[in-house]
């Protein structure tokens, strides 16, 4: 991939970062090792980075159509609004903004992202 160098180096200025702000007094009294207790955390911090740029993703996606397909009816659901819901994200917990549709022939809400999952 063409932007892995280009990644690997913004990945390395940012760990070089949070580790000086945030790994610099780490409490390893209930880890195995004190090197145990500092990849904890480590991966804890990687998790809220990863939940944050799902957030920040959804957070900026282009305007959404007045009418979307109803996943379970295949009918025309109107636009809603945007919708803020928690999101579980394999790396953790988020809240993102997300497109909200009304089928008036299931008379449920639903929301394109999920193929259905909530309709
Ligand atoms: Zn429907």
């Amino acid at each position: 991939m063409a932007t892995t160098k280009r990644i690997e180096e913004r990945i390395a200025a940012m760990a070089r970062e949070l580790a000086e702000e945030e790994l610099g007094d780490v409490d390893d009294s209930n880890a195995l090792s004190w090197l145990d207790a500092v990849e904890t955390r480590a991966v804890e911090i990687s998790d809220m980075i990863a939940a944050e740029m799902v957030r920040q993703k959804a957070a900026t996606r282009p305007a959404e159509e007045d009418e979307s397909i109803c996943p379970q009816c295949g009918k025309l659901g109107r636009y809603q609004g945007q919708h803020e819901r928690p999101l579980i994200t394999r790396r953790g917990p988020t809240t993102i903004t997300e497109p909200k549709y009304y089928c008036p022939c299931c008379r449920k809400d639903f929301f394109p992202d999920d193929q259905g999952d909530r309709c």
